[in-house]
């Protein structure tokens, strides 16, 4: 029954991680601290490197505040690891795992395709700092280990990838990366906490944009990195308190409201993403479903071994360029129940187009064997889909007048 580092199920742990009755006045549900400040009783200094990783008192809302800090135990303990950090996106949780632990000199080894505001800040901004950066293809191992050098100080890759839904192996990335000496960060956001133990696989920095299945209404925008204690002590003080991308304690309190019902609701994701699939697959004019749930996914045995919730995120195509910009808007005119929007996780199901040439253009500028790689999973574009919580029926009749 217990979860991960959790004496209580996964259930409990989502709902009370972080929580407690107040002791003051006895309210069952976690306080709203809206203080910038903390009235303090001590005579202490004033800079991050004054830090004490041991004190819990507050002493300014950069530093910590009760309400984001009660979120950060919450994603700390479904991710079966002792600290975690909250940051104001999911961007800035990538920021900060990148300007913390690299330097001028450093080499970092990205996976080739990622969320594309995390594969341009790779590409075009660590080179300005004199940041050394290889582009891989997780998912080829060869490729990983051919990357690394002896300056490699972090992996960065994502699983599942966004928008394509490729796997890494991640424990298999991580033993190299750590035979290297180098650190291991994984943006889990399709996956969510529930969806693998990226922790026991040898991931050092989880990270999530917590916008998204944490948060999992649509409502605020906020990220995460979860890791061992003294690697987020080291990135609270650069990227809290000096870089300065910190959450909003209301975005930690509405966000914490959606990790209560994560368990639950990654469930139903689940089981309706794997309906919608095998709908979609029957379809004749769809001609590719990519869904780790499904046989059909190249990766299907990593996903079942690594995968604990295969999410609700898929993507499909259908047929070529122009016939899927014709569907496209389509979608925008006549779907009902789905959003025509960016963004996933929500309850509310989401589904966007996203064409190969434009996003090699703007993000990913892959050739050769890689450019293979991708349309093995892409062809000439993907429409990702974000199933929400509807009844699937009612997704699928929405679907099923524009395919
Ligand atoms: C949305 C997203 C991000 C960026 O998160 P924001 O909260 O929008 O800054 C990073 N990685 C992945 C996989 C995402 O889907």
């Amino acid at each position: 029954m217990s979860f991960r580092n959790s004496p209580k199920g996964v259930r409990t742990t989502a709902i009370h991680a972080g929580e407690a009755p107040d002791p003051t006045t006895g309210a069952s549900a976690p306080a709203l601290h809206m203080s910038s400040t903390f009235v303090t009783d001590q005579v202490a200094g004033f800079s991050a490197h004054d830090l004490d990783a041991d004190d819990s008192a507050f002493l300014y809302a950069r530093w910590g505040n009760p309400t984001v800090a009660m979120l950060e135990q919450k994603i700390a303990a479904l991710e079966g690891v002792e600290a975690c950090l909250c940051t104001a996106s999911g961007m800035a949780a990538a920021s900060a795992i990148f300007f913390t632990f690299l330097s001028a000199g450093d080499h970092v080894v990205v996976s080739d395709v990622s969320y594309a505001g995390v594969a341009e800040l790779a590409r075009d901004t660590l080179p300005r700092w004199g940041i050394e950066v290889t582009l891989v293809d997780m998912s080829d191992l060869e490729a990983v280990a051919a990357a690394i050098r002896p300056n490699t100080k972090l992996v960065h890759t994502e699983s599942p990838v966004n928008p394509i839904g490729r796997l890494t192996d991640l424990a298999a990335v991580a033993k190299l990366a750590h035979e290297a000496g180098a650190l291991v960060s994984c943006d889990a956001t399709f996956a969510s906490p529930l969806g693998q133990n990226s922790a026991e696989m040898g991931v050092d920095l989880i990270m999530h944009s917590v916008t998204k299945y944490l948060g999992g209404h649509g409502d605020a925008v906020g990220g995460a990195v979860a890791g061992r204690a003294d690697l987020i002590a080291q990135m609270r003080g650069e990227a809290s308190i000096h870089h300065g991308g910190i959450m909003s304690p209301f975005n930690a309190w509405l966000i914490a409201r959606g990790v209560a019902t994560l368990p639950l609701r990654m469930k139903a994701h689940e089981a309706s993403a794997m309906a919608v699939a095998e709908w979609l697959e029957a379809q004749p004019s769809v001609t590719r479903v990519i869904y780790p749930g499904l046989e059909s996914h190249p990766q299907h045995g990593l996903a079942k071994r690594q995968m604990d919730n295969f999410s609700g995120m898929l993507s499909f195509q259908v047929g070529d360029r122009a016939t899927s910009e014709a569907v496209a808007q389509k979608m925008i005119d006549r779907l009902e129940t789905i959003h025509y929007a960016v963004s996933l996780g929500h309850h509310r199901s989401l589904i966007f187009w996203m064409g190969t040439e434009a996003l090699m253009e703007t993000s990913f500028r892959l050739e050769g064997k890689q450019l293979d790689s991708y349309r093995e999973f892409a062809g000439d574009g993907v429409f990702r889909l974000s199933v929400g919580l509807e009844d699937s029926e009612d997704l699928i009749a929405d679907l099923a007048q524009v395919l």
